[in-house]
């Protein structure tokens, strides 16, 4: 009798497959197969092996395995079985992300030899106008041994550039230096840190890899050093054969961090982001599978690389909204890496300056262990933070003239300063002072953001944009004006008051060009005085030693909206951003402009003890009956019409009311049309995360048998970050 086997396919389906398993092939959980499927062949993954084949039905069999071995390791696969149900999305999704997608589409898993690229030092002319080809071909002259290719994507060069100077005999392809320059300079130092008094407490409170499972909350206030603790754990707790994860949130931002690791580790530094191309991500997945002993810095999705010798887990700025994947499979890159740990049996800390108040919550319930550090490192001081009202203050590009005058100060004592908007672009909307028109997105409920430097509206929420006018569309008029406030023009004003100041803006447009934060954050480092300008992206763990003013336009945004985390994550941006204050030598000082300056929460701010809010919010969120005292699941539905929408949600609501579990709506989104699609939620809300999870088992279940209106979808997300 042959054996049967169940395999899972890379398709948004919650059911599996079940195959002959043909004489003389042995298969594992967790290894790839060809199988044929309908009359093509498809990639699958063994979830088991021996099964009950079942009656009356003929199977085929599987054709052929693509290796001997499990792509996914014991430990990564079952970290993906919890996860597909924890998060109710379907197993062969799940298992297939853990792929890199070269692997995904069934081509070998072989490591990809990296192409190297010398100058030749002849060749026909580039024309005069081909400057990056030209900054290309100085830059790899530079490497008289050679330089890989994937170096020269990661200076900001693209493949088609190499190609045309190829094709121009300009540069050709090499073999490998024998020792590329970046290891020769990072061997050159491995001392580990000097870590100060205050480190060395925080630090001797993390357990040790012996200890076994064990969840720390490292507190530490924005400039105490907390990298360098991970870096002098690691060091201290790491054997030659082990490897180890740290997740940050967006590693482009923060390249700094990356060079930090590498001074210590050197080639021992493996990192994972979404920037990596399809080859590369298969080298370092192999790396990490082959159980090389890699130090593996990555974004969310490097929670479920398949490592094999994972001894210790960091997630740096576990706050961060971006662990939490906004679609298709919604995990938490931080809350994967807890449950690793866990099924490793080794530490996991999880650092943060603002740590959420779901990570707070289990340290003050005994289920993490909290480790603070209130203090800065060096001789650096926490920055001082003060609110000004600006109700009925004249402004200018949404500065205050006192905030004018503290950027002019900074200035002159040979400081930089930072202003943080919250909205790039010109002005979040055009508005006509005749007839109050406001022009909206034609496919979305929200309005077209304007942009001045291309003249043109866009639309944050699709991709809708149409060039600017200068009337009002609607009546002609020419009182047709920017309101509000954007990053591009608070830079205009800058430009204007301080002209012989640099003025750098970062927000999503200034450094869509690949590579141009690095540049950005070059002009920064010098040190020379400067204003930034920007959005959250400067929130996020930079180390800027000589800004000592940093300045928020408004702080208003998430004070009273409808969002229950909008407090929380305003107050953690806040207090992120406030940080880049005063890091170096000079104290830093933090203006916070706002309309509020009698709320509670900003009044707590300012005496910058970021526990005390989190505690006010706890409470909050208690009498609330609100997450992370309750656990909480949306469906989402979105369609045509509204009524589709609604009408698949509420198909699910008998399903879903059952004592001890709160059903709100359906309702509409707030953004109810987005693109086009009309949008409704479920929200369900509980003391009882395990009827939660059954009930939701069965409501996804019983959603997929339905037959939906042509385009309409729902999906669930557990633990949703956004709840509007
Ligand atoms: P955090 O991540 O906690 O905000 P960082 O790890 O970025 O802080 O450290 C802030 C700054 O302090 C960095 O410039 C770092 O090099 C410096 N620093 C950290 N530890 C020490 C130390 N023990 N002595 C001197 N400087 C330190
Ligand atoms: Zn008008
Ligand atoms: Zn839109």
């Amino acid at each position: 009798m042959p054996s049967t086997a169940r395999i899972a396919l890379n398709r948004p389906l919650r059911r599996l497959f079940d195959y002959i398993v043909p004489n003389g092939l042995s298969l594992k959980p967790g290894q790839r197969v060809k199988i044929p499927f309908g009359r093509q062949q498809a990639i699958g993954l063994i979830v088991d092996t021996d099964v009950e084949a079942p009656a009356g039905i003929t199977l085929k069999p599987v054709h052929s395995t693509i290796e001997d071995w499990p792509a996914l390791p014991e430990e990564t696969f079952q970290l993906l079985s919890w996860a597909s149900n924890y998060y109710q999305h379907p197993l062969g999704e799940c298992l297939f992300a853990a792929l890199p997608p070269a692997m995904r589409r069934g081509r070998p898993a072989i490591e990809k030899a990296d192409d190297w690229w010398l100058a030749c030092g002849s060749g026909v002319a580039l024309p005069a106008n081909a400057h990056k080809q030209k900054a290309l071909l100085d830059w790899i002259a530079q490497h008289t041994q050679g330089v890989k290719g994937s170096d020269i994507i990661k200076a900001g060069f693209s493949r088609q550039q190499i190609k045309a100077l190829r094709d121009k005999e300009l540069v050709r392809a090499t073999s490998p230096a024998s020792k590329s320059p970046q290891s020769q300079r990072h061997n050159e130092s491995t001392a580990a840190p000097v870590l100060s008094a205050a480190q060395l407490e925080a630090a001797a409170q993390l357990p040790s890899p012996a200890d076994g499972f064990n969840t720390s909350l490292l507190y530490g206030i924005t400039g105490s050093g907390k990298t360098e603790i991970y870096l002098h754990y690691l060091k201290q707790n790491l054997t030659a054969s082990d490897q180890a994860l740290v997740l940050v949130p967006e590693i482009n931002l923060t390249p700094q961090t990356v060079a930090r690791f590498q001074h210590y580790f050197g080639e021992r530094i493996l990192v994972w982001h979404s920037a990596l191309n399809d080859s590369e991500r298969l080298n370092a997945w192999l790396k990490v599978r082959n159980g090389e002993p890699v130090i593996l810095i990555g974004t969310r999705s490097a929670a479920l690389l398949p490592f094999t010798a994972l001894k210790t887990l960091v997630v740096d700025e576990e706050h961060d909204s971006s662990y939490k994947q906004g679609e298709g499979f919604r995990y938490s890159g931080r809350d994967l890496a807890v449950y690793r740990a866990h099924l490793n049996r080794c530490p996991v800390i999880l650092g943060s300056a603002t740590p959420s108040l779901e990570s707070y919550h289990n340290a003050l319930t005994g289920k993490y262990r909290l480790i603070r550090l209130e203090e800065r490192a060096g001789k650096a001081i926490p920055p001082t933070i003060s609110l000004l009202d600006i109700r009925s203050r004249p402004l200018e590009g949404g500065l205050s003239r006192p905030a004018m005058e503290a950027i002019r100060q900074t200035l002159d004592s040979g400081s930089q300063a930072l202003i943080f908007v919250n909205r790039r672009g010109f002005a979040p909307v055009m508005m006509c002072f005749d007839c109050g028109h406001m022009v909206e997105c034609p496919r979305c409920d929200t309005r077209l953001t304007y942009h001045r430097r291309d003249r043109a509206m866009r639309c944050h929420h699709c991709d809708y944009q149409a060039p600017a006018t200068e009337t009002c569309p609607k009546c002609a008029s020419e009182a047709f004006k920017p309101v509000g406030q954007g990053t591009e023009q608070t830079e205009d004003i800058l430009a204007a008051s301080f002209p012989d100041t640099p003025v750098v803006r970062v927000d999503r447009d200034s450094t869509q060009r690949k590579g141009s934060i690095q540049s950005i954050l070059k002009q920064v480092n010098s040190g020379k005085p400067c204003i930034l300008v920007g959005t959250q992206m400067l929130a996020k763990g930079h180390d800027f030693p000589n800004v000592t003013l940093v300045i928020v336009i408004n702080a208003d945004g998430g004070l009273f909206s409808v969002d229950f985390r909008a407090p929380e994550q305003l107050i953690q941006t806040l207090l992120q951003v406030s940080g880049r204050a005063g890091r170096g030598a000079k104290a830093g000082k933090v203006v916070v402009q706002t309309c509020h300056s009698d709320h509670p929460l900003l009044k707590t701010l300012c005496h910058g003890r970021y526990l005390d809010i989190a505690d006010q919010l706890l409470e909050e969120r208690e009498s609330g009956q609100l997450p992370p005292f309750r656990a909480m699941a949306i469906f989402r539905a979105e369609a045509d019409t509204m009524e589709q929408s609604l009408k698949i949600l509420d198909s699910i609501k008998p399903l879903a009311s059952m004592p001890g579990i709160e059903v709100w709506g359906p309702l509409p989104a707030l953004i109810a049309r987005r693109a086009d699609r009309h949008r409704a939620q479920l929200v369900l809300n509980t003391n009882n995360r395990r009827n939660l999870n059954r009930l939701l088992t069965t409501t996804c279940q019983s959603l997929e048998q339905e037959r939906l209106p042509k385009g309409a979808k729902w999906m669930v997300d557990v633990d949703p970050q956004e709840t509007g």
